[in-house]
């Protein structure tokens, strides 16, 4: 089989750092390529997150090339070479294994990219190739001789826009069923389509998502919600049926369409943030998918448990977060802002007197103020709340003045630059969505 594909990438889209690492492989006799999903974005002209070579040497003989690198992962080594803040990864070529299996997960056995690694055989490129998720993401390209290894098609998926797995979707999905919510992501990520068969198994073995430990899959939520891409990524886990494995309590309200127009708003808003380069916060997604649950725990526990309103908050934010948690882990750095996210929600109809200087004080005043604007526009009918918030700003500029949780970081360095007078003057952040 003839599998290289001359291509040439423009030279300033290639990262000099990975170059050098593929050099000095190449300088002591190894093979080594770029792999995986740098070459994919590199030949659809989008810019790589991060840079991954892959290479016959086995890791000790990395670490020995490269003084600025260490090995990681206990059964399976890789070897992160660190050029200053940048990281670029090297994996040796690794064969199948049959007994791999996502069960044998733990956090060990994943490399920066998520792969299983249950085990310690190395292989050939071609080996290698095979055992990758999709055939997009199974191209090896050699920067020395710019050309392209593609012993799985995926230069033709690519041309056709089209995600296929390696393989059959039913071996590969039970294998890990994480590769279920990859193929959405993609999708959402690059606009591709998802190649039938590997579509449709998705809806058939989404249950397998049941066996994935929660931290993995809340690391997976990140990256389908916190890349730019939100709406699309939510759009193609309903209709794959897919959200339900990930947030069941969610799924069963999203009959209710303000609880869907709330999700896709506090989603489309996120986008927008990272594509101006804002920071934003899991505290804040998770607070508008889990919103709805909440409520309804909340009416739960007072008409049926008798609890007091006061203790209702807390009680039904520990509850369903308790079981979110079955599903995606939630760390408490994202957790107890989400709580406050929601319990000022029921403090901001305090429009007066200490109560209102209280909320409009409070460190997630932004983020709360924020959420009550989206639910506003979700269509819940609050009588004007979110106008007499941003009223309240313009009129009380100090009450609100250390409330930066959500700004742009470079605002908040101009901040800390200019004048506190001048910052008092700033006038409150307009409703950006
Ligand atoms: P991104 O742009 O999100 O980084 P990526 O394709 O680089 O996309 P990573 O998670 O960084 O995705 O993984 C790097 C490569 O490792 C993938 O391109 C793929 O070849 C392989 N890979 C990652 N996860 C899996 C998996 N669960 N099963 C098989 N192969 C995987
Ligand atoms: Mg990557």
């Amino acid at each position: 089989m003839s599998d290289a594909v001359s291509i040439t990438l423009k030279a300033d889209q290639l990262n000099l750092n990975a170059r050098k690492v593929v050099k000095r492989l190449h300088e002591s006799g190894f093979e080594a390529y770029l792999v995986g999903g740098c070459v994919r974005d590199l030949l659809l002209d989008k810019q790589p997150k991060d840079f991954d070579v892959s290479t016959n040497a086995h890791p000790e003989e990395v670490r020995d090339l490269f003084r600025n690198s260490r090995m990681v992962g206990r059964r399976f080594k890789i070897v992160h070479v660190r050029f200053g803040r940048e990281i670029v990864e090297v994996a040796t070529f690794r064969a199948e294994h049959p007994e791999e299996d996502h069960e044998t997960y733990d956090s060990s056995h994943i490399s920066e990219g998520g792969m299983i690694l249950s085990d310690n055989r190395y292989g050939t490129f071609r080996e290698d190739a095979r055992r990758r998720d999709f055939t997009i993401n199974a191209l090896y390209y050699d920067p020395e001789n710019e050309e392209v290894l593609d012993p799985l098609d995926g230069v033709k998926d690519l041309e056709k826009r089209q995600i296929r797995l390696i393989g059959i979707p039913e071996d590969r999905y039970r294998e890990d069923p994480v590769r279920m919510l990859r193929a959405i992501r993609f999708r959402a990520k690059l606009g591709f389509d998802i190649e039938d068969e590997t579509r449709t198994a998705i809806k058939e073995y989404g249950f397998l998502l049941q066996d994935i430990p929660p931290a993995r899959l809340f690391e997976e939520v990140l990256k389908l919600f916190m890349s730019g891409y939100a709406l699309q990524a939510f759009a193609g886990l309903i209709n794959e049926d897919a959200f339900r494995w990930l947030f069941p309590d969610t799924q069963n309200l999203l009959a209710e369409p303000l609880n869907q127009k709330l999700i896709e708003l506090a989603l489309e808003s996120t986008d927008t943030r990272i594509g101006n380069d804002m920071p934003v916060t899991p505290a804040f997604i998770f607070a508008a998918l889990l919103w709805g649950p909440f409520l309804e725990e909340r009416q739960r526990l007072i008409d049926e448990e008798g609890v007091t309103i006061y203790a209702a908050n807390m009680e039904a934010a520990n509850n369903v977060i308790a079981k979110q948690q079955l599903f995606t882990s939630i760390p408490k750095r994202f957790s107890g802002p989400m709580r406050d996210i929601w319990f000022l929600q029921f403090r901001m109809p305090n429009k007066t007197g200490k109560k209102a200087v209280a909320v409009a004080n409070h460190k997630r005043f932004r983020a709360a103020y924020d959420f009550l604007l989206l639910r506003e526009k979700a269509g819940e009918a609050l009588n004007g709340l979110g106008a007499f918030w941003t009223q309240y700003q313009i009129d009380n500029p100090l009450d609100t003045q250390s409330s930066n949780h959500r700004r742009p970081a470079d605002q908040q360095n101009s901040d800390r630059q200019g004048s506190r007078r001048r910052r008092r003057k700033r006038p409150p952040r307009t409703p950006s969505t």
